[in-house]
């Protein structure tokens, strides 16, 4: 069959989709780039928060009303492990639906089904972490995520993910190896570490924090030239792993650490382990070790009985420290979660206009810190080119899709997608830099 995959939520999910991907061609379908030429639609969902949720559905309906009938409408991920059957009901053009611990059933589905016979299929976390799939492509070629573990031992009282992904389950490090070897062997230049917590690795797994033994064997592996941290937990940030990230050359000086409040009366609330104390101290070993190191964090306005006092705790703490890269959500209430249980939600104009006032402060800190950036040389992953010959491409100090581009000419030079070239900063703006090309430090 030809089969058309949509992805939304967080990378996590984007690898998801690969490998399902990858399952589909070896039970001999076809994965179609535009659903026009599809017989198949598999919406892979995102349900962790009321926006997300708003839009998976949106696209869910979208599909439904796109069938003209032959067509089967296969719903996954996060939104279908939370709401299982009552989606179904309540959506009732979805012919498939599969928790996220039942990708691997899709294809045999496929062949059983028979029209306007539902298929749910949602079964809870397995015991331990499951290989049922892998990537064929990886899209873009030179740059991957790649997750190293499922689910979440943290219980942060507004996240529901702990009950849809389940336990902490680490994957099993050769497994790990041998999928990054295998994206290396395609011209990937970088890896990109993601998984709940990517600093709870292997403790379940091998009885003990094995990240920094991980991050030097993803190091050995010729033509990784980048490997990035994502979804750091604040208080697992060691000693020991901040040397490996200032001792490897590979390992990126960027670290995205989610933060959510620094008021320690807020951070007991949300049951958060880090204190305001922690904080700071974490962020001023990694500034020592690595002057240059790009501190990526999210904050949350508005949690359920934030007092003004304490936002603005928030808010000086911002100001002072001056993250690089921050991202700032309001609270949002989640069933099922604790904190939806607790009294003194506060009023959604009061959340946003708190994240608003933070988002303002954090732009002037990000234009001061571009400024800064002026007349140094960095190297950029290139990724696209304009009409007018502009590149555009990333840092080491820049995630895909969350983070800021550097906009270049290379007057005279055929750069491709993929190439690392050398780059001299002219000018920064709040978000973004631009520059002229130096020379090439790697070819495609
Ligand atoms: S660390 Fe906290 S916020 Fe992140 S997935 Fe786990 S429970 Fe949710």
């Amino acid at each position: 069959m030809k089969i058309y995959i949509e992805t939304l939520g967080c990378p996590k999910n984007e690898t998801d989709s690969l490998q399902l991907e990858g399952l589909l061609e070896d039970h001999g379908h076809r994965v179609v780039g535009e659903p026009d030429d599809a017989e198949v639609f598999v919406v892979n969902t995102c349900g962790f928060i009321n926006d997300a949720k708003k839009e998976s559905i949106d696209q869910i309906l979208a599909f439904a009303a796109y069938k003209t009938g032959k067509e089967i409408l296969v719903v996954t991920g996060c939104l279908s492990q939370r709401y299982g059957e009552d989606l179904t009901k309540a959506i009732p053009e979805i012919d498939i639906l599969l928790g996220v611990n039942d990708y691997q059933a899709l294809p045999q589905m496929l062949q059983e089904y028979e029209k306007g016979k539902v298929n749910v299929a949602c079964h809870p976390a397995p015991s331990e972490y499951s290989e049922w799939g892998h990537r064929t492509n990886s899209s873009p070629g030179y740059s991957a995520y790649l997750k190293i573990a499922e689910g979440c031992n943290n219980t942060c009282a507004y996240c529901v993910i702990p009950s849809i992904r389940g336990p902490y389950l680490s994957r099993k490090k050769e497994n790990i190896l041998e999928e990054a070897g295998d994206l290396a062997a395609k011209g990937c230049k970088e890896l990109i570490l993601v998984a709940q917590d990517v600093t709870a690795y292997g403790q379940d797994l091998y009885g003990e924090y094995s990240l920094t033994g991980l991050l030097e064997a993803l190091c050995q592996i010729d033509g990784i030239r980048w490997i990035r941290l994502m979804y750091c937990y604040e208080d697992r940030i060691t000693e020991e792993l901040i040397s490996v990230m200032a001792r490897e050359e590979k390992i990126c000086h960027y670290i995205d650490i989610p933060l959510q409040h620094v008021s320690d009366r807020v951070l007991r609330s949300m049951n958060r382990r880090s204190t305001n104390a922690s904080i700071r101290n974490t962020i001023e070993c990694l500034r020592r070790a690595m002057p240059d190191i790009v501190i990526r964090s999210t904050l949350i306005t508005g949690f359920p009985g934030e007092t003004k006092e304490e936002f603005e705790e928030m808010l000086a703490f911002v100001k002072e420290m001056e993250l690089e890269r921050l991202g700032v959500f309001a609270y949002s209430k989640e069933e099922g979660t604790p904190a939806a249980l607790m009294k003194e939600q506060v009023h959604p104009r009061t959340k946003n206009a708190r994240r608003d006032r933070i988002m303002e402060a954090q732009r002037l800190i990000s234009l001061k810190n571009n400024q800064k950036k002026i007349g140094a040389t960095l190297e950029i992953l290139v990724e696209t080119r304009e009409e007018d010959g502009t590149y555009i491409g990333r840092s080491r100090y820049d995630a895909p899709d969350i983070d800021f581009s550097v906009l270049f000419t290379a007057a005279n030079e055929e750069l491709e997608a993929g190439d690392l070239v050398d780059v001299k900063i002219t000018d920064a703006f709040d978000y973004d830099l631009t520059g002229e090309f130096v020379k090439h430090t790697e070819r495609k």
